[in-house]
């Protein structure tokens, strides 16, 4: 029965000048997320609001799971159009709609209209109460709450009229591509994907690095991984996600220093590199789903040890989570289910029985001086060598 939708955004509307700005971003953010439904779609922005309408048949459910990975979006409501045919007609058809919508009616309603065009021959408040009165006598059972209705029944005059009184929830934020772009250290976890919706979430763009090390690290590992950067797609848009050998970095890394600090340096060479590609792509910061304390790399000491080979900001929005918190989104976001899948991951393949948990930087980049000019060769040929594949959401 609903033939469009109105979308609602929140913040966007705070942002003063820029305001046009971000709603055209949500504006495309919208047609994208329509490409992936079956039918035809326009997206109109007027007065401050953004409307969807079908301009052929489509599958409503379908259509408003697309809607909800749209970043920005606070609402998403689904309109019925009706045609100005007169009053009469009018009440008939809101009458019809709320006998469709609402089949129990054991319910308190109100009716709210707004007059976009004034030539309207009633105002607002005729509107609200000549069909308030259409509505309880049809209904019975039905009554008026004016302060805390269950129904919010809008009417908008426009050159059709709109009726519409459900709201489905959004996933909020800002829409991608408000919010420039930064480059996420994607591993098979269940973290890093989660790390990455949420930056994105924030309007930032998202592409991906990932490290793996064959023969170490299995063909299936970084199938997981393009997997998993699919499906954050869904909710980011495409992703260039860059594949780095990091095999002879690491060999050479066990071969020159202490075993325990293995995963720290190899930590940081992640990083180095991730900045390197991140730098060239227009990045403006890194991500990584760490959290403090999750794991030996990531005490708050092994995080300083870590970050101090970057120049950028490291977002880690995870940092104060616990992990059952971090299951929670992904399970929500639909990536849980592929991270836990049992692949080798490439941190964990030479770890350490006991790897350092309170690194001292002077102690280990001392260690790292064993590494000689070499280790840059091996990080040149690493950046030479990197695959970049596009990813993008398919069903
Ligand atoms: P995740 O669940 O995201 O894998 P984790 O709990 O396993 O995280 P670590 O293995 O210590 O933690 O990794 C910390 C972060 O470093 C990850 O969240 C990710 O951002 C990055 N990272 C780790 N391994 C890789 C890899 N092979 N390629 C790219 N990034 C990685
Ligand atoms: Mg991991």
């Amino acid at each position: 029965m609903f033939t469009a939708f109105l979308i609602k955004y929140a913040e966007i509307g705070i942002k003063g000048k820029n305001r046009h700005l971000f709603e055209e971003a949500l504006a495309q953010q919208i047609k994208y997320a329509l490409k992936r439904c079956e039918g035809e779609f326009k997206v109109t922005r007027t007065q401050g609001r953004i409307y969807v309408d079908a301009l052929s048949e489509f599958d409503y459910e379908e259509t408003v799971e697309e809607l909800k990975t749209v970043f920005g979006v606070s609402g998403i409501c689904p309109v019925v159009y009706a045609e100005d045919e007169g009053f009469e007609k009018l009440a008939e058809r809101v009458v019809k709609y709320m006998d469709e919508v609402y089949p129990d009616k054991k319910i308190t309603f109100k009716v709210q209209a707004r007059r976009a065009r004034k030539n309207y021959p009633m105002d607002s408040m005729q509107i609200n109460c000549e069909l308030g009165g259409a509505i309880l006598e049809a209904f019975p059972e039905i009554k008026v709450d004016v302060h805390k209705p269950d129904v919010l029944l809008n009417i908008e005059i426009r050159e059709k009229i709109y009726i519409y009184s459900i709201e489905i929830p959004g996933p909020g934020g800002m829409p991608v591509g408000s919010n420039g772009k930064a480059m996420l250290l994607l591993s098979g976890g269940i973290d890093s994907p989660v790390a990455g919706y949420m930056v994105s979430k924030r309007g930032v763009k998202i592409d991906a690095v990932y490290f793996h090390a064959p023969p170490y690290t299995s063909d299936r590992a970084k199938q997981k991984v393009i997997d998993l950067a699919k499906l954050v797609s869904r909710y980011t848009g495409p992703i260039y996600l860059h594949i780095i050998n990091f095999t002879d970095i690491q060999l050479y890394i066990y071969e020159k220093c202490p075993h325990e600090e293995l995963t720290i340096i190899m930590r940081r060479y992640m990083m180095k590199i991730a900045e390197k590609i991140a730098k060239d792509t227009e990045c403006l910061g890194l991500i990584t789903g760490e959290s403090i304390g999750q794991v030996a790399s990531q005490t708050i000491q092994s995080l300083a040890v870590t970050n101090e080979v970057c120049t950028l900001p490291v977002f880690r929005p995870l940092i104060g989570f616990d992990k059952m918190e971090i299951v929670d989104i992904s399970e929500k976001i639909g990536t849980y289910e592929t991270s836990i899948l049992p692949y080798e991951d490439c941190c964990t393949i030479f770890v350490a029985k006991h790897p350092v948990t309170k690194p001292n930087l002077n102690v280990i980049k001392r260690h790292e001086q064993n590494l000689e000019e070499k280790i840059d060769e091996l990080v040149q040929t690493a950046l030479d060598t990197d695959e970049m594949i596009v990813v993008n959401w398919e069903k």
